[in-house]
């Protein structure tokens, strides 16, 4: 079967992955995926921050099959009680005032720097720039990209959305010299995750706030992979004790079901108005059911403190292991379950590989980082497998 979907794909899907992982997953069950051979994989990378339940989550796939029964796609233009639901449950459980809801993270930023720069229009003050962070990560849209600080996504798209400028993470002088009277947004991951789990230094992200008060200007928190409780928190600024004036969402809100959220705190809440922005499939009943499952099932099995305990126990493995590497494990960065776990450049792409062999998945970012962000639900049993894996690998090296 593989060779068959290999075949079909290289020829009829267009060649943005090119050779992806030669893998075809045919079923999930916890934090296991089995192929079309029936081969077990332990998913560490959890489709990349979403499958946060991990997979076949048993009353999470019963409240999407009930919602199925009752009713999909209703549109925009009638009333949907989960979508009023879910954002009373973000609301409550955050800083946020306002939800609004789309269908992935790209278009929750979309929908944020269009907030924030309405926000100003509306005042009638002139506010069009967003400075954003040098190997940042905000979506594939053009103008999600020219948020981006990578040159690789920006280069073949250039005459990209204006207004974007991005300057050194962690480097206060840089930011307070980039924002002037136009600034309209300064945008920010507090852990960059694509480019191999930076946290950004709380001191730093302090500041950033006073600036952004003292000088009128919107805080972005760009939370579609931290947001969620992947850091143990539900969301990453209460770890940092900084409230943003919008934050963004989506990656594991939906719990591999596709939705994104725009979340004002005070200061955006009211910006748009009827007809300022919109949407044909964003919140509607079914997706907006995931997310609610999704809070219920967090709630229900305590999924927060397991991902703060959890991410602790990984990490004083990983330390630990560190340690004896011989320095091929260079640095360890993490909060809660979002790990980045960098190794000498040389053996990177090979450990990743290995890991790959022995049915771990996980992602190498940055080169020669390796990324994990498991579901949730991870058990000490799951790490010390892991772990065993990695520390044999690494002898081998
Ligand atoms: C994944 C990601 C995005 C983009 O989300 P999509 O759903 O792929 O559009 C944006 N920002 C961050 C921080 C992300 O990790």
């Amino acid at each position: 079967m593989l060779e068959d979907v290999i075949q079909l794909d290289k020829k009829y899907y267009m060649n943005t992955f090119g050779d992806r992982l030669p893998v075809c997953f045919e079923k999930g069950e916890g934090m296991r995926l089995f192929d079309d051979k029936g081969r077990t994989y332990y998913d560490f990378l959890g489709g990349i921050a979403v499958n946060a339940l991990g997979h076949g989550h048993r009353d999470f796939i019963a409240a999407l099959k009930a919602q199925l029964d009752k009713v999909i796609h209703t549109s925009s233009l009638y009333y949907i009680e989960n979508q009023a639901k879910l954002a009373e449950r973000l609301v409550k459980a955050s800083c946020a005032k306002r939800v609004f809801f789309c269908n992935s993270g790209a278009e929750a930023n979309e929908g944020a720097i269009k907030l924030a720069k309405i926000y100003y229009y509306k005042k009638g003050i002139e506010k069009n720039e967003i400075v954003s962070l040098d190997k940042s990560f905000h979506g594939r849209t053009v103008a999600t990209v020219a948020a981006t600080g990578q040159e690789k996504y920006q280069k073949p798209y250039r005459g990209l959305t204006r207004g974007f400028i991005q300057v050194k993470p962690n480097d206060f002088g840089a930011l307070e010299e980039a924002v002037n009277e136009k600034t309209a947004a300064v945008m920010i991951e507090l852990i960059q995750g694509e480019s191999g789990v930076y946290p950004m230094d709380k001191e730093y992200v302090r500041k950033v706030r006073q600036l952004c008060d003292e000088k009128d200007v919107m805080l972005i928190f760009d939370e579609v992979q931290t947001g969620m409780g992947r850091t143990g928190y539900l969301f990453a600024s209460e770890m940092y004790g900084v409230e943003p004036d919008i934050f963004t969402c989506a990656k594991a809100l939906g719990g591999g079901i596709p939705i994104g959220a725009v979340c004002a705190c005070e200061k955006a809440a009211d910006a748009f108005e009827p007809g300022d922005h919109g949407t044909t499939f964003g919140g509607n009943p079914f997706s907006t059911a995931a997310g609610l499952a999704v809070f219920d099932i967090y709630e229900r099995e305590g999924l927060l403190e397991n991902a703060k305990s959890m991410g602790e126990y990984f990490r004083e493995k990983l330390d630990a292991l560190k340690e004896k590497s011989d320095g091929k494990i260079t640095e360890v960065r993490s909060a809660g379950l979002l790990i980045g776990v960098q190794l000498k450049e040389e053996i990177a792409k090979d450990v990743f590989n290995a890991l790959f062999e022995k049915g771990f998945l996980t992602s190498l970012c940055g080169g020669n980082t390796i990324r994990l962000a498991p579901p949730l639900i991870i058990t000490k049993s799951d790490i010390e497998l892991f772990m065993k894996n990695l520390e044999s690998i690494l002898e081998d090296m």
